[in-house]
């Protein structure tokens, strides 16, 4: 069925009982272990029927329920009976036709399976015009039949799992840690097959989605669109009779585990140690230890180079000439992420240093000014012993800047009423003041029964994120998180633990420059927030103000320099930036006349 074109479905392949040769030589075993495996293989199933969208929906991490609709070809009514019963398929004929396995199912066992631990309902429609049938089977055995409305294709249902196997239930993870497995798998499918769009839902909440609009938009609404413009495709490597493609993030996108390397032979996600270990040979002299790439292989090689027949759950394939593959994986992979560069922000410019943005009127200290401190340092001896005090630089700065222009996108210039120059460094100013403002916004949090600031509403503005950014963190980071999200929820920063080591970021705090790459902004938030420190909120204020401080190497217009200046004036202490690097320089007129010589 593989052969399918996607847009044309064709009329549903007769299903039938497997002769028992072919019986004997299918990979016996454990098909369904936990609520992923069953996921998987309805994957499968409606991905074999040609389907372009599919559906996941669970509950309680698929304990309770996990369903799975797609728009495929659909199964005739009258074998919807004999697609539950074990070794009954449409895939496979014969001997022969196990050796040039084109579907991903094959062996006929999957829905058998599902239904010898848990309650299984199937509503299929093979067109859009007649009613769609229903076959649901309980756990006492009995079989209900019914017609249902529903367009074509098929919904797969499946309640209960292991409930009547208690043994088999104690061995699973609780509906957090189950759901993070199936969002992982389905990741994987969505990443391996990105003109299908694939969408999963936890408890009525949307967890990832897909378009089916190719792999760079399905790694932006997986990853953020920062990952989506990093994604580089995989150097042409020349295979006979084989090729790989695919693409890798580059190397601003590592993660901490292996689970964003999705490896599909003939489309089908599979843990092949061999390519495996080339894959991280090619990228491992690039990354820093522990650190794994964003990274989608396909390889493709004739269905009778690969036995997908060796694993009960087909997650593992044997391959024909797989050292070959491997090094040629190996060399893909290392030439393209060598190739990447490092980062996708700004470049600092090159070439012309001084970009004025109205003409720089660079004045200094004009005469009459600095003739002013010059008579009263003349005049000083006469009436106390210590010379005049120069102008305290706090004092200065608090009684406010004039911005004069702008030194290489980078320094603001400005002069203070008493006619110092000031030299400004534009991202750590604006870094300061955010973080002011946060800590202002986190104390007003953590005392409820102060009033709110006046321009500050109680609970921080925030911005929605489309799509949920999905967060990976050791399972240490994310003990401590966990008991934090309350507090980061009322910074604007709605995290949510969906177990297994996994947050949901759903809206990010309403600061400027927060939601131009919310992957990468919300990973860095959420390992800042998971840190071992009684000050992780402080950290947070401190990643956030930097994150979204204008850069160096931005231009920035007169009134926005100005309104930086201004930012200055409330800083209650030193002006340094909250990492404690300096952020202004001040040349006195003492100063200037002294080394000028004037
Ligand atoms: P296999 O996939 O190995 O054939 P399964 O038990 O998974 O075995 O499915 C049995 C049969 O039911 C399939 O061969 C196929 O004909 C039919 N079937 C199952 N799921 C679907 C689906 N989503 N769309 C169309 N046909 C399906
Ligand atoms: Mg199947």
């Amino acid at each position: 069925m593989s052969d399918m074109v996607h847009h044309e479905l064709p009329t549903p392949p007769h299903i039938r009982l497997l002769p028992d040769e072919v019986i004997e030589r299918i990979a016996a075993g454990e098909v369904i272990e936990r609520p992923a495996s069953v996921v998987r293989e309805l994957l499968d199933n409606a991905l074999d029927s040609g389907a372009r969208a599919i559906r996941v929906e669970l509950r309680d991490g698929g304990l309770r329920l996990i369903r799975v609709a797609d728009d495929g070809c659909g199964i005739r009514a009258d074998d919807l009976p004999l697609a539950c019963a074990p070794h009954t398929t449409s895939k496979v004929a014969s001997l022969a036709d196990l050796d040039t396995i084109h579907t991903l199912g094959f062996r006929g066992e999957a829905l058998a399976s599902i239904a010898t631990v848990a309650e299984l309902e199937i509503v299929s429609a093979c067109d859009d015009s007649s009613l769609a049938a229903s076959l649901s089977l309980h756990a006492d055995g009995t079989q209900v039949r019914r017609a249902v409305a529903r367009a074509c294709g098929t919904t797969v249902t499946v309640r209960n799992l292991f409930t009547a196997v208690p043994a088999r239930r104690a061995l699973l993870r609780g509906p957090r840690g189950e759901a993070a497995r199936v969002l992982a798998i389905v990741r994987a499918y969505a990443l391996a097959y990105p003109a299908v769009s694939f969408t999963l839902s936890g408890d009525g909440h949307l967890i990832l989605q897909t378009h089916g609009a190719g792999l760079e938009s399905a790694v932006t609404t997986i990853y953020g669109s920062d990952a989506g413009k990093a994604l580089l495709p995989l150097e042409f490597v020349a295979l006979e009779q084989a090729s790989i493609t695919g693409a890798v993030a580059n190397r601003a996108f590592s993660f901490p585990a292996r689970d964003h390397v999705v490896l599909a032979v003939n489309g089908r996600p599979v843990t092949n140690r061999a390519l495996l270990a080339a894959a991280e040979a090619g990228y491992r002299p690039l990354l820093r230890k522990g650190r794994h790439p964003l990274l989608v292989v396909n390889l493709t090689v004739p269905p009778d180079r690969v036995d997908p027949n060796i694993h009960p759950a087909k997650a593992e394939v044997l391959l024909r000439d797989e050292a070959a593959l491997a090094a040629a994986l190996r060399t893909a992979v290392h030439a393209t992420l060598g190739a990447a560069p490092l980062s996708i922000g700004h470049e600092p410019p090159s070439g012309a240093r001084f970009r004025p943005v109205q003409p720089i009127q660079l004045r200094l200290p004009s005469m009459r000014r600095r003739r002013a401190p010059r008579l009263a340092e003349r005049a000083a001896p006469r009436y106390t012993a210590a010379p005049l005090p120069s102008p305290d630089e706090d004092a200065e700065r608090r009684a406010g800047l004039t911005a004069l222009g702008q030194f290489d996108d980078t320094l603001i210039l400005a002069r203070s009423a008493a006619g110092s120059l000031y030299l400004v460094d534009q991202h750590r100013a604006h870094e300061r003041a955010l973080y002011e403002r946060l800590k202002q916004q986190v104390s007003s949090l953590s005392k409820p029964d102060t009033p709110p600031l006046d321009d500050e509403p109680p609970d921080s503005p925030r911005q929605l994120l489309m799509e949920p950014v999905l967060v990976e963190l050791t399972p240490l980071q994310a003990a401590r998180l966990a008991p934090r999200t309350t507090e980061l929820t009322s910074l604007g920063l709605e995290c949510q633990d969906f177990g297994g080591s996994v947050f949901l970021i759903r809206s990010l705090p309403d600061i400027p420059g927060a939601a131009s790459s919310p992957a990468a902004f919300a990973a860095e938030l959420a390992q800042a927030a998971a840190e071992d420190t009684d000050d992780w909120l402080d950290h947070v204020c401190v990643s956030l103000a930097c994150r979204s401080a204008i850069r160096r190497g931005q231009p920035l217009s007169p009134s926005r320099q100005q309104a930086l200046l201004d930012g200055l004036q409330s800083l209650p202490a030193r002006a340094v930036c909250p990492h404690g690097s300096p952020l202004l320089l001040r040349l006195t007129t003492a100063y200037l006349s002294r080394t000028f010589e004037w």
